[in-house]
């Protein structure tokens, strides 16, 4: 087995720059049989229908955690046997008006300006697009936004991928200064793993960038307590503190934080980084991923442990993608036990039963 690249040791040369660790990043079975104990053959197979992307903040990470960072950036043999589900179970593609730009709810629209990520992950929803070639071109964002500014509806954006932030400074002033030229956008929001997979990413400079287009908000992603580190803690400082508020929007994933303790470990660390727990997603229905997926029930049980235990500022809401195209409802676990006209049984967070007298009109 190869030395791990040492990130710490290399900071101020080599690894001076988030392009340097990018360009770093193992996507080949060859090479990461080099690190880890794969099977070549296997991993060849997996990343022939979907790439694979490890880079080396990520992959000393998982090396010195273990199987639940793992999970999530190995290629796995499942992925390609399962035949369950379908590419696009929630219909991105069928309400896509113009190609990358999906418009669902009244109000806002998921803009897909990114086809690349600082790792892929294995259990993504976007499988079927991320880090292929083409998929994000000039002509697709200049539809797209053609598109918002026709739209008057649309009150807010969603810059997702791919991950935008993995774009240049100057791309993404771009992008945001062609938004904000259009009245009827009150709201940018930008979704990006970069602070979990990539916190180098996150410089001075490109927070500066971003605040130029407030208001604007973030909603990273992370899955396990062990991916808050002292340099994604790093990275979401410099934003914090240029005014950008952070949410999480977290994958429920078997084998990696399907568990009372890791979540409520989760969402409270997340808060000492100043993120607000935004979702916990269940995961979508989506080929190739079956083996993330945990039952409903387990889920609803999970979030069961959160309120109550842990501070109401880190308790997300459980969202369920329904099949189709329905959209994102949120789940919440049955504490009212009955209802009648004069009073409701609820159940509160331990278990006991209570009286709440109904309202006499
Ligand atoms: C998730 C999603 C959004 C954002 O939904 P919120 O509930 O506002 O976070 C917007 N558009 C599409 C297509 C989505 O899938
Ligand atoms: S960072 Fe997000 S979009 Fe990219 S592979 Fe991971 S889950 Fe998919």
């Amino acid at each position: 087995m190869e030395k791990l690249p040492d990130l710490e040791e290399n900071s101020h040369k080599k690894f001076s720059d988030w392009h340097d660790i990018l360009s770093e990043s193992i996507n080949t079975a060859e090479v990461l049989a080099k690190y880890l104990p794969v099977d070549i053959s296997t991993i060849r197979k997996v990343t022939e229908c979907y790439p694979m992307r490890i880079n080396p903040y990520y992959l000393s990470l998982m090396i010195n955690k273990g199987d639940h960072l793992r999970k999530q950036a190995v290629p796995d043999l499942k992925e390609i046997e399962d035949i369950s589900g379908s590419d696009d179970p929630s219909c991105e593609e069928r309400q896509s008006p113009v190609p990358n730009l999906t418009h669902r709810y009244p109000d806002r629209a998921l803009f897909m300006v990114s086809n690349q990520c600082a790792l892929y992950c294995r259990f993504c929803m976007r499988k079927r697009k991320v880090g292929r070639p083409f998929t994000v071109t000039d002509s697709t964002i200049n539809a797209g936004m053609e598109w918002i500014r026709k739209n008057n509806t649309i009150h807010e954006v969603i810059l997702s991928g791919g991950d935008p932030l993995l774009l240049e400074d100057d791309e993404i002033d771009r992008i945001l200064g062609r938004l904000r030229s259009i009245k009827h956008v009150e709201i940018i929001r930008i979704h990006s793993r970069i602070p979990c997979t990539l916190p180098q990413r996150i410089t001075k400079n490109l927070a500066d960038t971003i605040r130029q287009h407030h208001p604007l908000f973030v909603n990273t992603h992370f899955n396990h307590p062990d991916e808050i580190t002292k340099e994604a803690a790093a990275a979401c400082a410099i934003l914090s503190d240029a005014g950008i508020p952070l949410g999480c929007q977290t994958v429920l994933l078997k084998g990696v934080n399907d568990t009372p303790h890791v979540m409520q470990t989760l969402m409270k660390k997340l808060l000492t980084i100043r993120i607000r727990p935004y979702y916990i997603h269940h995961p979508d229905l989506v080929r190739g991923t079956s083996h993330f997926r945990t039952t409903i029930k387990e889920g609803l049980g999970i979030i069961r442990s959160l309120h109550g235990y842990v501070s109401g500022l880190c308790v997300p809401q459980y969202m369920i993608d329904l099949p189709g195209g329905g959209g994102k409802v949120p789940l919440l676990p049955e504490y009212i036990q009955s209802v009648s006209d004069e009073k409701l049984q609820i159940e509160n967070f331990r278990g006991e039963i209570y009286n709440y007298p109904e309202t006499i009109v």
